[in-house]
């Protein structure tokens, strides 16, 4: 019996109590099955060798041949470093110490031959290695080498404790002696047949001792598929449960409402994405579970007639809907936009909000609980606890990430089984990590726009071209157009920003005087009425520009408001450029964005401005993001632990997680429970994973 994979690290040969707790502080590394996961970031090829004058500027690692020829100290600001002349029969190189010089100096010896290897720098005219890897070439000779050398992931405290990538290394090498580089296997026959899989032992060894870069690419994929395979059976396994234990309504009926509606008061063709989501909602709402979905459409998309629609299912069936919006502005478009549908269907709907008069409010909790009010509007004023619905069958959710998950469950407590939930949102989070973060949701996602929108004309501008930017304004606003104005708004400088707004205020106040133009202000310190108010007026057209902080960026709509300046630009995230140019480009008349800058901007400040001129799509757009920030810094990415995955790569390895979970689905589908005997290595490891943590780190 070859040693278990629990065992703590402390007992493999060559670890020791304090290579141990480096390890387990480091790298969490507390057992043997930790260390086997240590997967390396990179490799490199150790059987090529540079001559001297083949060096380029940009070569990464390299190993050189050559002697050292003579040593000298070269004073510096703090200490001195140690420099050692090294030549080839090529040329002349430098090798540099910072450290250890003395160390260094009485073990390397003049004219041996050695063997270097390092990242080179290029300065004042020559080659330099700092703090080289360095072998006697009789020593190196004896050494297997690999064209693929493992480079483990390390941290300075590591390194400065000796615990180099040579010792891990070695630590592996002796762990698979121990092991006997034996390892179970963790996926089914059935699976590695049909995808092809090397086994989990060959997996192990040759990711980290690749024989062949074949092998190594297999060992690779075979590994990440695992990774993401096993998180995907967790998130669906979840939905499953969710599924069978939550009972909804079952919809049964599309009937008069749907029906009538659909053929006679459609007022625009649907587009197929609209028609695909529709089908899929329908699908929920006619099964015996309780719908949980998410539905993700750019700005613009045609979310609001899906909603419409779904409700309408729910009415069909006897049951009540409401629409739940972040804000008293969003939930009046709403309600304005769904009137008119409504009178013709003869469907009672009605509006709640925060500044719903008492006796009105009196009125719609009566009909809501006799069960008269058919379609209820709102804002959260819908949540209180005297909202009582006789009979709620269907909630929707629009701009969902205003609102939190406690909110959501407390929709669920409005009727006795909860209701079909719907979210919407028009923030585009990347296929790939909506997959791996949102189990309990299912997907649904129109990624189409109605025909016949015209592009918005996206620019960047900067500063200094202001006087032009401010002569489009007057010519739009000559055509009867409206403007926005934005200004950047983030917690850390509040202060600075509210001048920087002011002062924009100011200047924008004389460029455009009273009363040829009109202009609101919008920020966080007005109190609410007085923020609904200014933006009435320029809803309603009373007011020419809109200067505003980011508090514009949900869900308003102004189709006569064409052009949309984002001040700093470089200062917002894409998605939020994202939106803010979405508040434009909603009526007939071509829009704009304009992203004033300043010349100083980052390289990814470059790459989000580009991307925002070049491409409209906020799939692409969520993309890019994805690839600048990392998955941490997108929405509802911290809990998911999407962040933790040991080999793959949410971003790069999309397609194996479109396999895995497709897999996963396959096996869950014909075996939910994961009682067949082919099934068991399954169940086995799933459950091992939960016991030692492992798998909890992905789960919220
Ligand atoms: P969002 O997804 O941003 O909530 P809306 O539902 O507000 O988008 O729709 C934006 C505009 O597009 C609305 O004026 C709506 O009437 C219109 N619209 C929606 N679907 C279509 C369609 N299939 N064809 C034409 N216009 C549409
Ligand atoms: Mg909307």
């Amino acid at each position: 019996m070859s040693a278990n994979l629990q065992t703590p690290i402390d007992y493999l040969k060559g670890v020791g109590p304090n290579r141990a707790d480096l390890l387990r502080s480091e790298l969490s590394i507390h057992t043997y099955q930790d260390l086997i996961n240590l997967f390396p970031n990179r490799y490199i090829d150790r059987t090529r060798f540079y001559k001297i004058n083949e060096l380029q500027r940009n070569t990464a690692e390299v190993q050189i041949i050559g002697t050292i020829t003579g040593f000298r100290e070269v004073a510096q600001k703090r200490g001195k470093r140690l420099v050692a002349n090294f030549k080839d029969d090529t040329g002349m190189m430098e090798l540099v110490w910072f450290r250890g010089q003395k160390w260094i100096r009485e073990s390397l010896q003049i004219g041996k031959t050695y063997v270097i290897f390092g990242k080179t720098n290029w300065f004042s005219g020559k080659y330099s290695m700092p703090h080289p890897e360095i072998e006697l070439q009789s020593e190196h000779d004896k050494n297997l080498r690999s064209a693929m050398q493992p480079i483990y992931p390390s941290t300075e405290k590591l390194s400065n404790k000796g615990i180099t990538n040579k010792v891990v290394s070695k630590i592996m090498q002796q762990l698979f002696l121990e092991t006997k580089g034996r390892f179970a296997e963790t996926l089914p026959e059935t699976l590695k047949d049909d995808l092809k899989l090397i086994s989990k032992t060959d997996a192990l060894l040759n990711i980290h001792f690749p024989k062949t870069s074949e092998l190594l690419a297999r060992a690779q994929f075979r590994l990440k598929f695992e990774e993401l395979f096993y998180i995907q059976l967790q998130l669906i396994l979840k939905n499953l449960i969710h599924k069978s234990k939550i009972k909804g309504f079952p919809f049964t009926e599309v009937g008069t409402y749907f029906n009538t509606f659909f053929k006679d008061h459609l007022p625009f063709d649907l587009t197929n994405a609209q028609k695909r989501v529709i089908k899929e909602i329908r699908s929920d709402l006619g099964s015996n579970a309780q719908m949980n979905r998410l539905l993700q459409g750019d700005v613009g998309s045609g979310k609001t007639i899906v909603a419409f629609m779904s409700m309408l299912i729910g009415l069909d069936n006897g049951f009540q809907c409401c629409l739940m919006a972040p804000t008293e502005i969003l939930s009046v478009q709403h309600y304005n936009g769904l009137i008119e549908l409504c009178k013709l269907l003869k469907i009672n709907i009605s509006i709640l909000t925060g500044s719903t008069k008492t006796s009105e409010r009196k009125i719609i909790h009566k009909n809501l609980e006799n069960g008269q009010l058919q379609i209820l509007i709102g804002t959260h004023a819908l949540l209180e606890d005297k909202v009582k619905f006789k009979n709620l069958g269907i909630a929707i959710i629009d701009e969902q990430h205003r609102f939190g998950v406690a909110q959501r469950s407390k929709l669920w407590k409005k009727n006795t089984s909860p209701p079909h939930i719907l979210v919407m949102t028009a923030t585009p989070i990347p296929r790939t990590l909506a997959m791996s973060i949102y189990g309990d949701l299912d997907i649904s996602i129109i990624d189409e726009l109605p025909a016949g929108r015209k592009p918005i004309k996206t620019v960047h501008r900067y500063d200094n071209n202001r006087l032009k930017v401010f002569k489009f304004i007057r010519d739009e606003i000559s055509k009867g157009r409206q403007v926005y104005i934005v200004y950047p708004l983030i917690q850390e400088s509040e202060k600075m920003d509210y001048k920087d707004l002011m002062d924009g205020y100011e200047s924008i106040s004389r460029e455009f005087p009273m009363p040829d133009y009109q202009i609101s202000i919008v920020h966080g310190k007005m109190k609410p009425a007085d923020k609904d108010y200014e933006m009435q007026r320029f809803v309603k057209g009373e007011t020419n520009i809109m200067v505003a902080t980011t508090v514009i960026e949900v869900g308003v709509n102004v189709p006569n408001a064409s052009v949309m300046i984002i001040e700093s630009a470089e200062r917002f995230g894409l998605s939020q450029l994202h939106q803010l140019r979405g508040r434009v480009g909603r009526g007939a008349e071509q829009s704009y964005c304009i992203l004033m800058t300043s010349h100083k901007l980052s390289n990814d400040s470059k790459t989000r401005l580009e991307t925002m001129v070049r491409s409209s799509d906020g799939f692409e757009i969520a993309e890019v993001d994805l690839k600048l920030r990392g998955p941490g810094d997108i929405m509802g990415t911290q809990q998911s632990g999407v962040l933790n995955l040991r080999i793959a790569d949410i971003v790069k390895d999309k397609d194996i997680l479109q396999q895995a979970r497709y897999y996963a689905k396959q096996v869950l589908k014909i075996d939910p429970s994961l009682a067949l005997p082919e099934n068991n290595v399954i169940l086995e490891t799933y459950r091992q994973m939960s016991k030692y943590r492992n798998i909890w780190n992905y789960i919220s």
